[in-house]
């Protein structure tokens, strides 16, 4: 059967590639410690599952009104309180998951001929997603030396003829977080172009240490007609399952994400929307929050830690999100476990084959220095991991 040339190029999700294979081990008795995994580790908070479970035995189980406006208002209300962003609940439309969310948006704002700006390390499906939109990514490079993070003059230098610029802070799979002050650069940077922004905005309650979050568009007056902002229900309240995410921007942009929408999924599920509801309105949220993130605070640090005990291993600490994204390149060129690594793929590869550690290679998100590991897991694992990759490493 002859696939359509809009997707024979694109490849399955190399994260996703990993973890699979990590779980065939696994699955054949091998006891693999997994750095893989891009979910928090942690059950869906009790008072949310009580919810679905209760709007299902209420009966409700039928279509919905696009997404009900009861959760439209509640993310609305959520983003004036935390985010500093007025927008009403028709700027709200909620999808499945904040992966659904991009590639609405890159749909309907992106057309063959337009150009995507990307920051690299980027999220694996942000270059994809653009391509299957017809438009063209352009990646603007961040070095480790550079803490992983664009300066104004990239965006300036690139801005002409390009039509949106992805932002996603703290980051996948760098783990960096941009300071206010420095996104506060960038966007006097964008409303000197044309560009508009979609800001990434999913691991928001995942911050670390002094690290403060702040929603793009409330950095300047100008900037809410030109951002859409990009969240979701999977990384705060532990909802990966759930396939709950959402957008909010200008009208027109989130109602032609809503016709979209119409023709493709109809509505998210019903239940799936209360639990989503008790998520941003109940008083037991914060605390549950809060907890995790203390959690993920106290692994990142650790792992960080054991990384930079390496030795030709340099990693930026994670100020955010879960995820280290060493530097390993001083090893390219060795024979490790009896494997050549030459780049992040044979170096996952050996990292998994002679050590069952599982990591995921950074070439696919644009960075062949670098691995990611995910702190998504216990600190027995992380300890345990970590003891053999030193073992694997050693000269
Ligand atoms: N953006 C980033 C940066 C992510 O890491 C992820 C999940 N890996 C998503 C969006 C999408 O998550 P979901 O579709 O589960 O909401």
């Amino acid at each position: 059967m002859e696939l359509s040339g809009r997707i024979v190029t694109v490849p399955a999700s190399a994260t996703i590639a990993i973890t699979a294979r990590a779980q065939q081990m696994k699955s054949e008795g091998i006891d693999v410690v997994s750095f893989g995994a891009g979910e928090p580790d942690f059950d869906t908070p009790e008072f949310i599952k009580e919810a679905a479970i209760a709007a299902l035995r209420a009966g409700d189980t039928k279509y919905t009104p696009k997404t009900g406006k009861a959760l439209q208002q509640a993310i609305a209300d959520k983003l004036a309180a935390e985010n500093g962003l007025a927008v009403t609940a028709d700027q709200v439309i909620v999808t499945f998951g904040g992966k659904h969310a991009l590639y609405a948006a890159c749909q309907c704002l992106l057309a063959p001929g337009d150009k995507a700006l990307i920051p690299a390390p980027y999220w694996v499906s942000y270059p994809e997603q653009v391509k299957l939109a017809g438009a063209e990514p352009v990646v603007l490079g961040a070095s480790r030396e550079a803490g992983f993070k664009i300066t104004p003059d990239q965006i300036l230098a690139a801005a002409k003829g390009a039509k949106v610029l992805l932002l996603n802070s703290p980051s996948n799979p760098t783990g960096v977080t941009y300071t206010p002050e420095e996104l506060a650069d960038l966007a006097q940077a964008v409303l000197q172009t044309d560009l508009i922004v979609f800001s990434d905005e999913i691991y928001e309650k995942l911050v670390y240490g002094e690290t403060r979050f702040v929603s793009f568009a409330s950095l300047d007056e100008r900037l809410p007609e030109r951002t859409i902002t990009f969240n979701g229900l999977s990384k705060t309240f532990s909802m990966t399952g759930w396939r709950l995410g959402w957008a909010a921007g200008p009208e027109e942009a989130i109602a032609a994400m809503g016709r979209l929408l119409s023709h493709e999924t109809t509505n998210p599920v019903s239940f799936a929307q209360a639990g989503a509801l008790a998520a941003y309105t109940s008083p037991q949220a914060p605390e549950a929050v809060e907890a995790m993130r203390r959690e993920f605070a106290r692994r990142g640090a650790h792992l960080a830690e054991r990384l930079g005990a390496l030795g030709g291993v340099e990693c930026v600490p994670p100020t955010g999100a879960f995820y280290c994204f060493p530097d390993v390149s001083a090893h390219y060129g060795r024979s490790i476990g009896g494997i050549d690594v030459t780049d992040s793929m044979s170096f996952a590869r050996a990292a998994l084959e002679a050590a069952n550690v599982a990591l995921v290679p950074g070439a696919p998100f644009g960075e062949d220095r670098c691995v990611r590991l995910s702190f998504a897991t216990s600190m027995e694992q992380i300890d345990k991991g970590m003891d053999r990759l030193e073992k694997l490493l050693a000269p």
